[in-house]
């Protein structure tokens, strides 16, 4: 097992690259902090409880509670995977917690994609909260309006994803994540790629570097 870190900004597209290399490739897996804190919010578990409300205004959840999900996934996760880290770590403690894990990281791929463009994307994104599958209205319609081209389900608007929040999340990419990008290119792992070319030739464009 070795990891691969996405880095960007909300709505760069760390989701939507990752869901599809996962779903074309058995040996990436996928997995998404955000989609952790999610799935134990929805569940009403202690740490879900704990979550709610940084989530929902789109502050970070403490380390630790965030941390120790990322550590049991990691646990579990064996044999010849690679896995695609989305939203983990956030800031330079958890990357240090990561290091710590023993885990090997093989590289951390910057999704590159200007503050200008993210309100539009993060406006039109709508999400399925079954199969976590992401669409945009105008860049990647589901086939019929709503639904989950994969699983059928209602598609939804996240919680986070008003116009007052995103520019919070921006703020807080800004300041607590953006370190990572020299964290990572001191140890040489850093790669970029340009995230506004499109769904499938981000895709591609991630795997090359990755
Ligand atoms: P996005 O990348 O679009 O902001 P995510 O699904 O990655 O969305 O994250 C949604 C929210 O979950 C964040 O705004 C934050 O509240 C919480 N979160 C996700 N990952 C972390 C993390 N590593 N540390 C702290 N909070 C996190």
């Amino acid at each position: 097992m070795d990891i691969v870190i996405l880095l960007g900004a909300p709505g760069s597209g760390k989701g939507t690259i990752a869901g599809r290399l996962a779903s074309a490739n058995a040996n990436l897996k996928h997995v998404s902090s955000g989609d952790l804190l999610r799935g134990a919010v929805a569940k009403g578990t202690p740490a879900g409880l704990e979550a709610k409300g940084y989530v929902d205004k789109g502050n970070l959840v403490p380390d630790a509670l965030i941390a120790a999900m990322i550590k049991d996934v990691i646990a579990e996760t064996t044999g010849d995977v690679t896995m695609l880290l989305d939203g983990f770590p956030r800031n330079v403690a958890q990357a240090e917690v990561l290091e710590k894990t023993g885990a090997p990281i093989r590289s951390a791929v910057l999704v590159d994609v200007p503050d200008s463009i993210i309100a539009d994307r993060i406006a039109g994104r709508r999400t399925c909260p079954k199969c976590k599958a992401g669409y945009h209205v105008k860049a990647l319609p589901p086939k019929v309006e709503g639904i989950c081209d994969r699983c059928g389900a209602e598609l939804v608007v996240r919680r986070d994803d008003n116009p007052e929040t995103v520019r919070d999340r921006l703020v807080v990419y800004h300041r607590e994540t953006e370190p990572l990008i020299a964290f990572y290119e001191k140890k040489g792992i850093l790669r970029r790629i340009d995230g506004d070319q499109g769904p499938e030739k981000n895709a591609a464009a991630f795997l090359a570097a990755m």
